[in-house]
Formats: C-alpha cells, structure tokens, sequence
C-alpha cells in the first residue's frame, strides 16, 4: 500500500491501473476511519481490482464556527486500517496541493443542498461538491462509495454526477452502528461519558418512527411529531432539525410515498450528530 499527497502520483497510479484493464474503487474519507469507512473499503475491496482511498479534512466544507481545527486526525491509525481492509493507495493531500492560492473553481447546487444540513451549514455542500469533483478528475475510478449516514451527501453526489455527466457509478453504503445503535462517527469522540449514553435517542427516535411508518402511518407530520416527542425527553439533546423528505430531491413530503427519507440531525451538548432512514 502507497500513501500519496500528490495529486500527479495519484493520477499517474490511476492512469496506469486502467490502462492495464484494471477497475479502481475510490472511497473519499476525511480520515479518523471507524467501521464505517471500513464497511465501504470492504465493500470497494470486493467489487473492484484496486481501492484508493481519500483522506482529506477539507476545509472548504467547514462553516468558520465549525469543527475544523479540532477534527480528528491520526494518520498512522488510519493507515493501519487502510491496510487491513485491502486498499492499495492512500491519497493524502496538503490543503495547497488540492487549493492553490487563487482558487474559485467551485462546483454548486440549487435546491438538494437548501434544505436538511445544507440549512444549518449554509457552505457545507459547495465545499463537498468541489472537493468530490476534484477527487473524481483526480482518481477517474470507475466506482466510488459513500455511506448513506450522509444520505443528503450522497443524494447531492448522485445527482450531481448525473447533472454534470461524471463517468462513475455511485454505490451507496449502509449505515455501520455501534452495538446501543449510535450510528458510527468520527465526531464520537468529542462525547463526554454521559452525553454518549444520551446519543442513542437518535437512533431510538429513529425506531419510533419506523414503528409508527410499519404500522401504516403514512402523515408526515405525525411521524415527524413522535420524533421530536422522544427527543425532547433527553436532557442533553437540542434539536437541529427532524424533516421528512423525498430522498429523490429533498424536498418536503406530506405523506410518505415513493423513496422518502427521514433526517435528524441533534447536538448532544456542543456536539452535533445526525441520522437517518431511508425508505424505498
Ligand atoms: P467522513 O470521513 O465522515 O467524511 O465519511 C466518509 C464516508 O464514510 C462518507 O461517505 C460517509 O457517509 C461514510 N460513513 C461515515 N460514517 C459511516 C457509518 N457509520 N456507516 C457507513 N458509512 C459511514
């Protein structure tokens, strides 16, 4: 396995690989891998000759009040991770190797990104797209994986690669949890002991709604109304937002047809965490 902070080395790599009738897998991480990432470089591993994959704190996709100073980093954890789970080159860019100091090449969205986290990051997407287009002319892979924890990242990347006619297949992974249910996160670790016992409620909120949608309920309200009921009785939990939406084009639904997606996103003491399910 190779780690590569160069943009040229990387493509040359990639270049080379499909020249010799390989098909390469990317998997764009920020780093701090858990089981999650681990999930969609097993799944990469599988379905593909060779695995790149990514690990980029970009800044970029980071609001000025945000998180990116502090973000988790440990790049020899994550190599050994890498490792175990098969990949054959880490691409591990400097900030100035992947924005030089004039940049203004943005790539951005109307309507997925407006609502859901896009409302309460306003500069969220744009950095997420900009970074995922370079990543796709960096590492022109005929597969990359993304887990469905981002489900409006990964709607957002669907639809901009089928905008902007990006040559490559989107696989959309599930979400890994931890044993009590808390989907796994790299923003984990800045849970004190009690505010991670508290962090299950939103997957259990998560559960209440699909008992309500099992038993037939199809009112968007009434499902959005459980949850927020039941994360209102955690101490430590403040709502973000819950918003129940059409996972086609996140937009707002009144009753639950077609593929719906519903979306939390909760700060358990400073720290905010999201979820979701998706229903096809
Ligand atoms: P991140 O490093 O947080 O930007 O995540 C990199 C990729 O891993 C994204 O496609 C995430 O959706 C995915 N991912 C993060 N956490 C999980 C999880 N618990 N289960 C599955 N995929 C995940």
């Amino acid at each position: 396995m190779n780690i590569s902070g160069s943009i040229k080395d990387t493509r040359n790599q990639v270049k080379e690989w499909k020249s010799q009738g390989l098909s390469v897998a990317l998997v764009p991480t920020m780093g701090y891998l858990h089981d999650g990432h681990k999930s969609l470089m097993e799944r990469a591993r599988k379905e593909n000759d060779k695995v790149v994959v990514s690990i980029f704190v970009n800044p970029m996709q980071f609001g000025p009040q945000e998180d990116y100073d502090s973000y988790p980093r440990d790049l020899e954890r994550d190599g050994a991770i890498c490792q175990e789970a098969g990949v054959d080159w880490i691409f591990h860019p400097e900030v100035e190797e992947m924005y030089g100091p004039h940049f203004c090449g943005y790539v951005d969205m109307h309507t997925l990104p407006e609502k859901l986290c896009g409302a309460s990051r306003p500069v969220h997407f744009r950095g997420v797209q900009t970074v995922v287009s370079k990543l796709f002319h960096i590492i022109p892979a005929q597969r990359a994986y993304f887990g469905q924890k981002d489900a409006q990242q990964l709607a957002i990347i669907r639809r901009m690669v089928m905008d902007l006619d990006f040559d490559i297949e989107i696989i959309g992974c599930p979400i890994v949890r931890e044993a009590d249910g808390l989907a796994k996160s790299s923003r984990n670790t800045y849970l004190s002991r009690e505010e991670r016992a508290q962090a299950v409620i939103l997957n259990q909120s998560l559960e209440e709604a699909m008992r309500l949608v099992e038993a037939g309920e199809k009112e968007a309200e009434k499902v959005k109304e459980a949850i927020i009921k039941k994360l209102s009785g955690c101490p430590l939990a403040r709502i973000d937002y819950v918003e129940i939406v059409s996972f086609d084009n996140i937009q707002p639904i009144q009753r639950l047809e077609g593929p719906v997606l519903i979306a939390i996103a909760v700060y358990i003491g400073t720290t905010r965490l999201i979820d979701n399910r998706i229903i096809m």
